[in-house]
């Protein structure tokens, strides 16, 4: 039965269709070929009710967003110290791609860019490439509360175009912040990138979040370490919007990850978790129907942290 809330994001799904502005992801051969047209909403409450609209159900690859399992799973096998002795956790300004090392210690400046994911994937326990992206796969599986895979045609493409993350993958290494060698390392953070997730995974997971790391489809079941979702929460707090971070800060107000495929995953602590996903990308790397729809949420539902009643 459809609720009022589902309701209202069918017409918030209306009201921000016309949008058209901005491009789908270019230089990847996959995403490129993504259906410009695509628009899904999905909203989970830390309750376990999940309210959706539009494509919510369709797969897309998850991009920049995987690198929230893969840090949560870094953090859980080193510890805080440990992972903050390899990357930062400032805000870099610089684009996702930037090859932005600390001057002093060769450290990413943070675990939302490239530079910083391919270090934190550099740092998980496993043997051997697979091993690792299985992990994140599983993490991703239990969050989402369904088994999801890697698409491997997005695995190829990502590899094909791959020379950037490669070069990052290089500089790490010789700034001493790389346990394997990097060629495997970028190869596995090409399939954490190309893993196949829809809005309502998405979503769900963010509930996860926004429940401090409890389960929100199964009763009393500890998904994540408390200390890890507060350590996540606050990095996409100030990192999670590539460049756009600030103004995302001030006119949304809630900690998100945005990924090249055109999703973003909102957490509002102690509430809800929210995705959207339509393709095309503002000049920062955002989804421009994904940045409007968040606005109109916010302003709509209150969710900015900041709002005092
Ligand atoms: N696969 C993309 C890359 O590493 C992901 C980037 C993103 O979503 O920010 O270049």
């Amino acid at each position: 039965m459809r609720s009022p809330i589902d309701d209202y994001l069918h017409q918030v799904l209306r009201d921000c269709r016309d949008d058209d502005a901005g491009d789908v992801m270019s230089g990847n051969r996959e995403l490129e070929r993504a259906d410009p047209t695509s628009f899904g909403i999905a909203l989970a409450t830390v309750d376990g009710t999940v309210y959706t609209a539009g494509d919510a159900d369709h797969e897309f690859s998850m991009q920049s967003i995987a690198k929230l399992p893969a840090y949560a799973l870094a953090l859980q096998d080193r510890g805080l110290d440990g992972v903050l002795d390899r990357v930062d956790t400032e805000p870099s300004g610089d684009a996702f791609n930037e090859i932005s090392l600390e001057a002093e210690t060769g450290r990413p400046r943070n675990a939302l860019i490239n530079a910083g994911a391919i270090a934190v994937h550099g740092m998980l326990d496993g043997d051997g490439a697979t091993e690792r992206v299985d992990r994140i796969v599983d993490l991703v599986s239990t969050l989402a509360g369904r088994k999801v895979s890697v698409d491997s045609e997005v695995h190829s493409a990502e590899l094909a175009s791959d020379d950037h993350n490669t070069a990052l993958a290089y500089l790490l290494r010789s700034a001493g912040k790389l346990d394997y060698e990097p060629d495997e390392v970028v190869d596995g953070y090409a399939a954490q990138c190309a893993i196949k997730v829809s809005c309502r995974d998405l979503a769900v997971m963010g509930s996860v979040l926004a429940n401090g790391g409890m389960s929100t489809t199964t009763d009393d079941e500890r998904l994540l370490d408390g200390w890890i979702t507060r350590h996540l929460l606050s990095v996409m707090a100030t990192c999670g919007m590539y460049d756009g971070s600030g103004s995302w800060m001030a006119r949304v107000g809630i900690p998100a990850k945005s990924g090249v495929s055109g999703a973003i995953l909102g957490v509002l602590p102690g509430q809800v978790g929210v995705a959207v996903w339509s393709p095309r990308l503002d000049e920062q790397g955002n989804s421009v129907r994904g940045v409007a729809v968040f606005e109109r949420l916010s302003r709509d539902m209150e969710l900015h942290m900041m709002h005092v009643a």
